[in-house]
């Protein structure tokens, strides 16, 4: 695909369109916005706009379109997988100043929102009204709703109410040709032709911009236990996963957290934890609902099975800042590895029952190529987030034998019935490996929608496929 370049005059019409104060060109101006949290990779947009309403995205992507302009739209830039760079320039459209909480409709529990709200904002927002939106990665203080639908993100909480998919349910969308549309309707049920909405979930900016956001609410439950299980090895903690399941219990968040990782946080973020010399492996298990006596009751025998499969310690946080305390081990994990060595992350995904098989081929293939890693996760959902650690390893190795490394962990998911990605997406960086789970049928079905959609291939090019 030949894309052109922003000219004199082309840059003129966009200042036209936003203003020219929401118009970025400067080198200094422009480097916050050619990286995104995606290992140490850089591409530069040529321009960045911040438009304020969807007309003026229109206006932008009708331009786009006429000229062959390569566009990237970008909500926080904390993406794993390189889906906010703009790889050939262009134009980037930030939707930064899209952070309106249009309604939240307390009678059909619903929210309408722009895309460029923060998740914690959105989410501290309906808790005020006593309402839930369970969504919530790791990353809710810096990504925007917009990026984590485009994504199809996660969070620690989907193991018991849902992915962001049974939260979606309308989005208003600018289509690459400037066309407005709204992708379904605001109804939990669906069943009238195709649901564009869904396929807008997970779409990462290559179909068409999402300037407004519907979802679904549910009452918030006020009360919750916190349990943290130590385990001597990885294997008994994955194990202990499925069992809880199995019984019929299905707690509100099941998060795996390799020593390392932890030992990791308390180095970097000055944490205190009383970490025990037999501690291998954490499951850290969250139960929450409205009535404590059943909790209660189902922390117990959680406890039972937690000691049945090999758990030699289970911590149960007594007050809010305790609590709060072994969140911040789980959530900042990904920071701190992150602030260790160079890395690069895969986002494994299988059925639960699985993971320790998974977990056991992950360390086997590491030592077979010669890579450390440090593993955490939603291990209820059975996605494992993989850190490939540099280490020691030498740049000749981390750049060439690594990747046969990568391309056995990912055959190892689908060969236990997994995919590449639970949450982080495919972007840039995961689509050379798209083949392994997806036949050519397959990738030419979904770059078919793709022309459908965005018969020029202006919209966030070099991304999944
Ligand atoms: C420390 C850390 C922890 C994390 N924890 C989690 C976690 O627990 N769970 C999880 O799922 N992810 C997690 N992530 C990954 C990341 O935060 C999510 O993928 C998040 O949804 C990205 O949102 P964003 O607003 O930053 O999007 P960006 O990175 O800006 O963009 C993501 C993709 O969405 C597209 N996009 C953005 N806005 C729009 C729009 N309005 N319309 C169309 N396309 C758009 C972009 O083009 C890009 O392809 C974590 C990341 C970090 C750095």
């Amino acid at each position: 695909m030949h894309y052109n370049r922003i000219t004199a005059p082309l840059l003129n019409e966009i200042k036209n369109i936003v203003g020219a104060d929401q118009v970025l060109t400067t080198h200094e101006q422009l480097e916050k916005y050619a990286h995104d949290e995606t290992e140490d990779l850089h591409f530069y947009p040529e321009v960045v706009v911040k438009p304020i309403d969807t007309l003026q995205i229109s206006h932008l992507l009708k331009l786009c379109n006429t000229h062959t302009i390569p566009v990237t739209p970008r909500g926080g830039g904390t993406g794993l997988s390189g889906g906010a760079l703009p790889i050939h320039g262009g134009l980037l459209i930030s939707m930064e100043k899209f952070d309106k909480i249009l309604e939240i409709d307390e009678r059909n529990l619903q929210a309408t929102l722009q895309p460029g709200v923060i998740t914690e904002v959105f989410i501290n927002a309906v808790a005020e009204k006593g309402l839930l939106y369970p969504v919530d990665p790791s990353s809710k203080g810096s990504c925007l709703m917009g990026g984590n639908m485009a994504h199809g993100s996660g969070g620690p909480r989907v193991v018991k109410y849902g992915t962001i998919r049974e939260y979606a349910l309308n989005f208003e969308v600018v289509l690459p040709s400037g066309d407005i549309i709204w992708t379904g309707a605001n109804t939990l049920k669906y069943a009238s032709g195709y649901n564009l909405t869904q396929l807008f979930i997970g779409s990462e900016g290559t179909l068409g911009i999402i300037t407004k956001i519907v979802v679904k609410l549910i009452p918030k439950p006020m009360k919750d236990i916190l349990m943290l299980a130590s385990f001597s090895n990885n294997e008994q903690a994955c194990e202990a996963v499925s069992a809880i399941f199995s019984v019929g219990l299905t707690p509100s968040a099941v998060e795996f957290m390799e020593r390392k990782g932890v030992e990791w946080v308390i180095e970097h973020d000055r944490i205190s934890f009383d970490l025990k010399a037999e501690a291998e492996a954490f499951l850290l298990i969250e139960l929450d609902g409205t009535d404590m006596d059943v909790l209660l009751s189902e922390s117990e025998k959680i406890n039972k099975i937690l000691e049945i499969n090999g758990c030699s310690e289970v911590l149960f946080a007594d007050t809010a800042t305790q609590k709060e305390e072994l969140w911040r081990i789980r959530r900042t994990m990904a920071v701190s590895v992150k602030a260790n060595s160079i890395y690069k992350e895969e986002d494994t995904v299988v059925p639960r029952a699985e993971l320790p098989q998974l977990i056991r081929g992950i360390k086997e293939i590491g030592d077979q190529y010669g890579f450390q890693s440090i593993c955490y996760g939603h291990a209820g959902d059975g996605n494992l987030h993989v850190n490939i650690i540099k280490g020691t390893m030498s740049d000749s190795d981390w750049n060439t034998k690594l990747k046969d490394g990568i391309i056995k962990l990912f055959q190892l998911t689908v060969a236990l019935g997994g995919t590449l990605s639970g949450e982080h997406g495919i972007g840039f960086v995961q689509k050379e490996y798209m083949p392994i789970k997806y036949s050519n049928v397959h990738l030419e079905l979904m770059r078919g929608i793709k022309r459908t959609f965005d018969p020029n291939g202006i919209l966030n090019p070099e991304k999944i496929f």
